[in-house]
């Protein structure tokens, strides 16, 4: 680690994995440092949309069959439902399955891409402090490490980010939504769940989930206003409704989800934000597969560029980010709003008219295929930095 590396990439999940193959590939020396071992767990549900499957495919080649080989796809579903506690509000088909995959998996078959691509990863180097200015980055142990870029792609804790003081934390903060998920075997809840299920109007600003994965069943709750006993206790009636004991729960933890949180500027000096470091998640549903693998793409090609051209990376990162990833999120954050304020003007049935109105052009928004802007039909370029 004592060269000067093109550039160091903090966190070697989604986001630091597209960034550093993406570098890598293009022949730039790249430094991974991540605090866990992997395969390592992470709280997710998992769900791949069909964005997040053609990225996965122009990244690192991988296919929904290539993914069900070696166990990362768990259960593969074209339905859906939307229901409250007491009624379902709407179910049917979306044009494109959903395939729901097991996290840790998935990061670890990532990271043995971006070694392949010849990147030099570091499992167990968790990152203390960095100098955006100078590329240092300091370990936990205090050796240092150097780049010319740094990539922050360490997660809703991001400390790279901690080096960028034009950020608001308290405003992230604001918009960052507690989260509590559990993994049980299928046959310790009484339904049979053959799709992924949503339920809404029981959390303020946030909704519950039910995924099918193999064997087991992912169970969660996410929301903004959040206040530590009470957020535990919705959980547990969500728990109550759904039929599930909690003697069966071995383990029950939280991550924060950025809800809204996204950065429009991630950039300082020679360091960029990428994935939930940058808070780039869809604020209705929490989709942030795709937006940790496009941001950490984007950030890997700007940087590139850079050192190709001899320019600064903070510019081409940013015209990527605005033309292609801030309309979507700007869009899903207003939607997201009308929709939580129709619920609590109107309650729930307000979802089950939004969802007549257009049930496959929805299922086609959440995917990819239209945009979170008027359902414009939706072809998902992603351009090169100066294109
Ligand atoms: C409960 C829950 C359910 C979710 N469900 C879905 C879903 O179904 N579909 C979906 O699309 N999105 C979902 N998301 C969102 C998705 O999981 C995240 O947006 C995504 O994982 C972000 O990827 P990332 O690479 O930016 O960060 P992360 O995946 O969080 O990875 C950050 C990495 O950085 C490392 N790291 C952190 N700090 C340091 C440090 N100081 N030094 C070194 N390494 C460090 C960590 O070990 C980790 O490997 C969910 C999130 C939560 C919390």
């Amino acid at each position: 680690m004592n060269k000067t590396f093109d550039a160091i990439v903090c966190g070697g999940s989604l986001a630091g994995s597209a960034a550093a193959v993406t570098l890598a590939r293009q022949n730039r020396s790249v430094l991974v440092l991540d605090k866990a071992e992997f395969p390592r767990s992470k709280l997710c549900g998992g769900l791949l949309t069909w964005k997040s499957v053609q990225l996965l495919g122009l990244l690192f080649g991988e296919t929904p069959e290539t993914m069900a080989e070696h166990g990362i796809i768990r259960y593969v579903s074209d339905r859906y439902s939307i229901r409250t506690f007491t009624s379902t509000l709407a179910e049917g088909t979306v044009s494109y399955p959903f395939h729901l995959t097991d996290r840790a998996e998935l990061d670890n078959r990532l990271l043995y891409h971006v070694r392949r691509a010849g990147a030099l990863v570091r499992e167990g180097e968790e990152v203390a402090a960095c100098d955006p200015a100078s590329g240092e980055v300091v370990l936990k142990d205090g050796r240092t490490a150097r780049g010319r870029y740094i990539i922050g792609a360490d997660g809703a804790h991001s400390t790279v980010r901690a080096g960028f003081p034009e950020v608001n934390l308290r405003a992230m903060r604001r918009f960052t939504a507690a989260t509590i998920e559990v993994k049980i075997p299928a046959a310790d809840i009484p339904e049979t769940v053959d799709r992924p299920i949503l339920y809404v109007g029981f959390v303020d600003a946030g909704y519950g989930w039910v995924f099918p994965n193999g064997e087991n069943v992912l169970i969660g709750i996410c929301g903004l206003r959040r206040e530590d006993t009470h957020f535990a206790k919705l959980f547990r009636s969500f728990l109550d409704v759904l039929g599930v004991d909690p003697a069966v729960l071995t383990c029950q933890r939280g991550h924060p989800l950025p809800y809204g949180s996204f950065l429009h500027d991630p950039v300082h000096a020679n360091a960029l934000l990428a994935g939930d470091a940058g808070g780039y998640v869809e604020p209705l549903f929490g989709e942030g597969i795709f937006y940790a693998l496009c941001t950490g793409m984007y950030a890997g090609r700007a940087v590139a560029h850079a050192l190709e051209h001899d320019t600064e990376p903070g510019p081409e990162y940013l015209r990527l980010l605005h033309r292609t990833i801030l309309p979507e999120l700007n869009g899903s954050n207003t939607l997201r709003w009308f929709l939580f304020r129709a619920m609590k003007l109107f309650g729930p049935g307000a979802i089950r008219r939004f969802v007549r109105f257009g049930a496959g052009p929805l299922g086609d928004m959440v995917h990819g295929k239209r945009s979170y802007h008027w359902l414009r039909k939706k072809d998902w370029h992603f351009p090169e930095p100066g294109a």
